[in-house]
This record gives C-alpha cells, structure tokens and sequence, in this order.
C-alpha cells in the first residue's frame, strides 16, 4: 500500500538550500544532443515551486553509466543547456557534485540561483550506497527532495544515504504524480482493469503477470513475450525471440489465469520476417503456422482488432511493453495500433515508462494518455509490490524526525 509521503510543498523551503535529486538520464545522439526531454521537463513543476519560494536550488542527477570515472561524454552539460532555455534563467553547472569547489559555488549562492552538479556516477560511492558520499552530498543543503521516479528503485547514496544526514526531507511533485496514478490504477481501480504486457523483458516481467493474475480483469500479451507463453505451449516459434528460462514459469501464469477466472488474451496471428531486418521478406500467418527459419516481429491485424475489442469496455488500462519490434517501420503497426486504441479509449490509461513511453509519443498520442510514467524499472516494482529504497528511505526519515 503506497501511503502518502510529504511534499515539498508541506516544508518551509522559503530561502533555503534544497538540493533536489532528479532524474536528468536523458537520451543523447553520438554529437551529444538531447533527443528527448521529457525526464527534464517532469521535473519543471518542482523547481518552478522552489523558484517561487526564492529557495536556493542544487539540483543532483546521473547520466548513464560512467562506472565510477570522470567521462566528459557523459557530463550534464547539455542538461543545464537546455533547462536553462526551458526556465529561461541562468543553470551553473558545478564541476563536480561533491569536494570544495562545489561547496564553495553553494555558499555564494543568491536565493532563487540554480546549480546543477555535475554528474554523480562519476564517483564510485554513488551506486554502492556509500554513506560518507551520501554525507557530503547532504552537506551542500538544509533540505533534501526527492524527485527522481525513475531512480527510485535503486538504493544509491543520492537516494538512500542522503536522507541520513539532512533533517528535512520530502518528495518533490513528479514522484507524488506517478505514486497517485499508480495507486488510481493498480490499487483502486476504477473496473475493467486491463493490463497490456509486452516488450521483451521476459524474466523481468513474469513476476509482474503472475500479480496481474490476481489484480486484473483481463490481461493482454503482446510483443516477445507472447512468442515465449507459445514456445512454452509447444508451438513451432522459429527463429523468434523466446526467453528460455521461463517457459515453466510462462505455463503457471497461464494456468493462474484460468484459476483465477481472468482473461487472457495471446496474438491471433504474426508479421513473421526472414531475418531481423528492416528489409527482411515478410508476410502475416496464424499462431500455429510460424516457418521455421522465420522470426515473428510483430502481432497482426486480427490480432490488433482482438486486442482493441478487449480493450473496449475497460475503465481503466494499464500498459508496459510494444506488441513488437516497433524501432523497424515493417513491424511498428501493431503496436502504433494499440497506441491509437488505448489513446481513444474512455479508460483511465497509464502507460509504463520505457519503449511504450517512446511509443507513444512516435505516434503523436501522448496528450491523449492519462498518464505516461518516467520510471520502466519502478513503474514494475511498484506493481511487484516491491518496497522502492529512494521512498522508503524518505518515510524512514520523515518518521524518525516527527518522533
Ligand atoms: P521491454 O524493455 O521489455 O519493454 O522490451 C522492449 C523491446 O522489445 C523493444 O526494443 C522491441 O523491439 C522488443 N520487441 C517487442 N516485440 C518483439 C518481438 N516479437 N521480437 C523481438 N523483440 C521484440
């Protein structure tokens, strides 16, 4: 049960140091352009309120995986370039996140001034938890908020062991954002809930069916992750992606499901290819029928119209995962299909982070999405029912300090 966690907005930050823990891991082209900003733009509400309250703003975020070193490749700033443009204010990007330098450019700060540091995977104690990491980053301010959704499951020393040794801590406004959407959602849905799982995470999301057994009313399978329920089941598959290791597991969700008395709904038929090309020979066929020597890419057109009438009288809809290898024009259709579908439905619609976010977005729908979560990875912890480290350390701590 997610219980509510405070806010920034119930904190006195009036002309304090607050150092905000965002979620800036932006994709970037090999020129080291920003290709989509989004993660930036979710977190605008928050600073924009700590803006108002003439706060003194540090922001702190990773970009990538530069395992410990200094990477210029991966410096944060593009990101203080663009915020800047989007606030239309000055953002100092600091030259590092911790070390005197840093702590010098903080206390010569104006209220109302951004700095953004530099990136903290550039220190090994980021990602072990390190505590002495987590002090000095806690030194920089009076007031420490959360607001990265999408690191929330990883118990890193800017998530985690910050919260040690700042008194005041809270929850910035996307993270309260996706907690209530996802709690409208999964645990009191508005019902029909319909659950569309896809992508090709098999491993990861098998435990994720095997909860949606018990909390959906119906469940759709899409994308690799049908190939490897039909692969379990004995059907000929080809060459198409199958995750292995899961094939027992893959047949107690099927048998959960029909315990359980919900519906479960697999692809009617494929866009099959020769080779995994966007070039490739193509044709669609019935589940039974996959050619041996061919790969399935995509759900096909019966398939789309089955999914979309399952979809119909659903109140709310919950979906994570493409239909197909959406990236390749020949086997997007199915899932800018769904796209349109969930967009068009009268249904609460919360989409799950990730490829779908990308998704949807190519198809131009998002406006008409309820709700386009930033985080893949907590986004499926939360439905896991799995504790997320970055919430649970804050209502550590704001229990500690109310007692
Ligand atoms: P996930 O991270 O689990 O949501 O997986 C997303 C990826 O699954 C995308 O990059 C898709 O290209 C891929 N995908 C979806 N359907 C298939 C499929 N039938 N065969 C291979 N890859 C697929």
């Amino acid at each position: 049960m997610i219980e509510r966690v405070t806010s920034i907005d119930d904190l006195d930050i009036k002309g304090k140091s607050v150092l905000i823990r965002v979620d800036f891991n932006v994709p970037l082209d090999d020129k080291g352009n920003i290709t989509d900003d989004t993660r930036i733009r979710s977190v605008l509400p928050t600073i924009n309120y700590a803006l108002d309250e003439n706060a003194k703003i540090i922001l702190a975020s990773h970009l990538g995986r530069p395992t410990g070193k200094n990477d210029t490749g991966l410096s944060l700033a593009p990101v203080a370039k663009r915020l800047s443009r989007l606030l239309e204010k000055e953002v100092r990007l600091a030259p590092d996140c911790i070390g005197t330098e840093v702590r010098k450019m903080v206390s010569e700060m104006n209220p109302g001034d951004i700095v953004l540091l530099e990136n903290l995977r550039f220190h090994r104690g980021e990602e072990k938890n390190d505590d002495g990491f987590g002090r000095k980053l806690a030194e920089l301010a009076d007031v420490y908020i959360n607001d990265a959704f999408a690191t929330a499951h990883r118990q890193h020393a800017s998530t985690v062991a910050v919260t040690n040794y700042v008194n005041t801590v809270g929850a910035g406004f996307l993270m309260k954002k996706e907690l209530t959407y996802f709690s409208r959602a999964f645990e009191n849905p508005v019902r029909p809930l319909v659950a569309i799982i896809g992508g090709k995470k098999v491993s990861d999301k098998i435990e994720v069916l095997t909860i949606l057994c018990e909390k959906a009313d119906k469940l759709i399978i899409g994308g690799g992750m049908a190939l490897t329920f039909f692969d379990a089941l004995g059907y000929e598959v080809g060459k198409s992606f199958s995750e292995k290791t899961v094939l027992t597991k893959a047949k107690e969700v099927l048998l959960k499901a029909r315990k359980k008395g919900i519906k479960l709904y697999l692809p009617v038929d494929f866009v099959v290819a020769d080779r995994f090309s966007p070039s490739a020979e193509t044709k669609v066929v019935p589940y039974q029928e996959i050619p041996k020597d061919w790969m399935a890419l995509d759900i096909g057109p019966a398939t789309v119209t089955l999914f979309s009438e399952a979809i119909q009288s659903a109140k709310t809809i919950l979906w994570n995962g493409p239909m197909g290898v959406f990236e390749m024009d020949a086997f997007s259709r199915g899932t800018f299909a769904m796209v349109r579908n969930v967009a068009d439905s009268y249904a609460l619609t919360i989409v799950g982070g990730g490829d779908t976010d990308v998704a949807v977005h190519r198809a131009g729908e998002f406006a008409k999405m309820s709700y386009i979560s930033t985080g893949g990875g907590a986004f499926l912890d939360l439905i896991k029912g799995n504790d997320l480290p970055g919430i649970t350390a804050l209502k550590r701590k704001i229990k500690k300090a109310a007692s």
